[in-house]
């Protein structure tokens, strides 16, 4: 039987940046995971040919960030990352595009109306206190 410092129980992003962090600092490392494939989360699948992607790349971004950094430190080949275009939401009613400003949103009606408004009046308000740089970092818009 093998001997490893580390056993690392699950292969999503989490588990395998572990993995990778703790093998590039010297340690013996084995990932286990339940599915036949490692992402957890973070995977994609095709539906109608459109890729639907499951994971944190839409929010967190990977030009920067701790995910970059991360991946800048300990990667031995770092992956370029092309945008691909729009996101969509699917519905019964078909795709709509996911809003990329305030306009849009408004228009947004996969989100009730009534919804719309008050994050709209949220999103204002957060952007205005950014361009103003007075939005407290530690609070969650
Ligand atoms: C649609 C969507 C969009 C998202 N967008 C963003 C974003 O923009 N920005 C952001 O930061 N985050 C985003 N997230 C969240 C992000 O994807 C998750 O926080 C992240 O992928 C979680 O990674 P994880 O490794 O902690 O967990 P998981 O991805 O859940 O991985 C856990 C792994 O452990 C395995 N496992 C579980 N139990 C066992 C067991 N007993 N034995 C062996 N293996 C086991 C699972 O099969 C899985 O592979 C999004 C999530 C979703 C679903």
């Amino acid at each position: 039987m093998p001997e490893y410092d580390v056993i690392v129980a699950g292969g999503g992003i989490s588990g395998l940046m572990s993995a990778l962090t703790l093998s590039k600092h010297g340690k013996k490392v084995l990932v286990l995971e339940k599915n036949s494939i490692v992402g957890g989360n973070c995977n994609s699948y095709n539906v109608d040919g459109f890729q639907v992607d499951t994971g944190p790349h839409a929010i967190t971004h990977l030009r920067e960030g701790p995910l970059r950094r991360l991946m800048d430190e300990y990667f031995t080949y770092v992956p370029v990352f092309v945008d691909y275009g729009h996101y969509y939401v699917r519905t019964e009613k078909g795709l709509t595009k996911i809003p990329s400003n305030l306009k849009e949103f408004a228009m947004f009606d996969v989100i009730p109306r009534k919804d719309r408004l008050l994050l709209s009046q949220a999103l204002t308000k957060a952007l205005t206190l950014n361009a103003f740089d007075m939005l407290e970092g530690n609070k969650s818009v």
